[in-house]
């Protein structure tokens, strides 16, 4: 099981390739064995009951057998529907099957072309990524994707990015990063990606890559792009902005996807646990009620279609009653509290402060929301806060 993160998309799911093998299995008919037929249905079935619409599956299998060019463009917007909603529903999914072509790393000293050296700073797993998530770029849909080769001064910033992150996220990665790396792309995984790394030892290992004009990009521009993408214009003519005053995209980013590794390795497994008590059924799969009645729980990167922009003031509304700190919180459990550690650290240190605004067409202010000050997320930044003065 792979776990994918992305800017605009963020899904505890199986892998591309996998999604891809077992809905073709399913519909094409062409099971290999009856165990990958019983995954495929099960899945199938599960998405079923989450209210997929199953044409999503029949594109990835007509486009498969099409294959190439505007096929494969149509393939990724189906195949990132399709996943959005394995996010709810992929924990349960059997492991992988025995057939699927081993494609492991080895630790220190191993053969493997990177190598985790936990020793090394972690300015020295800045480098290129592998060809494993190159490939899994392209499977996502990307048509162009290559590594970026970091100027001195993008260097430099990432590396000050690195040593501005909690002492809690530096261990992590000190102990399972593998590599840091961006990559040039126009589509395909959005803007981050945390992927767990198959190890031949068992150890735990993460490679994050970014997207890199995320190295230029400002906090307020990044988050609002990635927010409108939620919503679809209406005859209200609102639109939506987030504002997070001058601060740049890049250490949000990295707080976000370090606490990925934090969360993923263990290290405070208690602790996470009590924060999803209440917001998430036991499982951590499901909102917890009443959380799972509100318009927070219908929205895209949940797997609901598009919202009407006009629909966005009682949306912030609701968000503001909610203990998410983002409307990205509410996606997944892993998204929550990675937006609540990245929130949580951009406001006590960075002096970060978050407004989402609505506004309308002549650009006059319709609604105002700050989701940092609510008493629920308050309470939950307060918690988090002791997580990080431990260490
Ligand atoms: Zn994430």
């Amino acid at each position: 099981m792979r776990y994918v993160c992305s800017g605009s998309v963020d899904w505890r799911a199986i892998s591309v390739d996998r999604a891809l093998r077992e809905s073709h299995s399913l519909l094409g008919g062409r099971c290999a064995n009856p165990a990958s037929m019983q995954i495929g249905l099960t899945y199938w079935s599960s998405l079923r009951r989450n209210g997929a619409d199953g044409r999503a599956g029949l594109a990835i299998v007509c486009v498969k057998r099409a294959g190439g060019g505007e096929a494969r463009m149509e393939l990724t917007r189906k195949l990132h529907g399709l996943l959005m909603l394995a996010a709810s529903t992929a924990l349960w999914l059997p492991a992988p099957a025995a057939a699927a072509t081993p494609r492991c790393a080895a630790g220190a000293g191993g053969k493997s072309d990177i190598a985790l050296d936990a020793t090394r700073p972690l300015k020295a797993r800045v480098g290129p990524p592998s060809e494993h998530v190159l490939a899994t770029y392209r499977g996502a849909g990307a048509i162009d994707v290559a590594p970026h080769t970091l100027t001195d001064g993008e260097r430099a910033d990432v590396e000050a990015a690195l040593e501005r992150l909690p002492a809690l996220h530096r261990r992590s990665l000190e102990a399972h990063l593998r590599r840091l790396s961006f990559v040039e792309t126009d589509a395909g995984l959005g803007s981050a990606l945390t992927s767990l790394v198959e190890t031949c030892d068992g150890s735990i290992q993460f490679d994050i890559t970014l997207r890199s004009s995320l190295l230029h990009d400002g906090l307020s521009a990044f988050l609002t792009r990635k927010e409108q993408g939620l919503f679809v214009p209406d005859q209200s003519g609102y639109s939506v902005h987030l504002d997070a005053g001058d601060a740049p995209a890049l250490l949000y980013i990295l707080l976000h996807e370090a606490t990925h590794v934090v969360d993923r390795s263990g290290a405070i497994a208690l602790d996470t646990a009590d924060l999803r008590k209440y917001v998430w059924s036991e499982d951590g799969r499901a909102l917890a009620p009443p959380i799972d009645e509100s318009i927070v729980s219908r929205i895209r990167w949940r797997g609901a279609p598009p919202m009407a922009i006009g629909e966005t003031p009682r949306l912030y509304e609701e968000l503001t009653a909610s203990p998410f700190v983002s409307l990205y919180g509410a996606t997944a459990a892993s998204e929550d509290i990675a937006e609540l550690f990245a929130w949580q650290y951009m406001a006590a240190h960075e002096h970060v402060e978050l407004k989402i605004e609505v506004r309308d067409q002549a650009g006059a202010l319709i609604s105002s929301f700050r989701p940092l000050e609510t008493a629920a997320v308050r309470q939950r930044l307060t918690r988090v806060a002791q997580i990080l003065a431990r260490d």
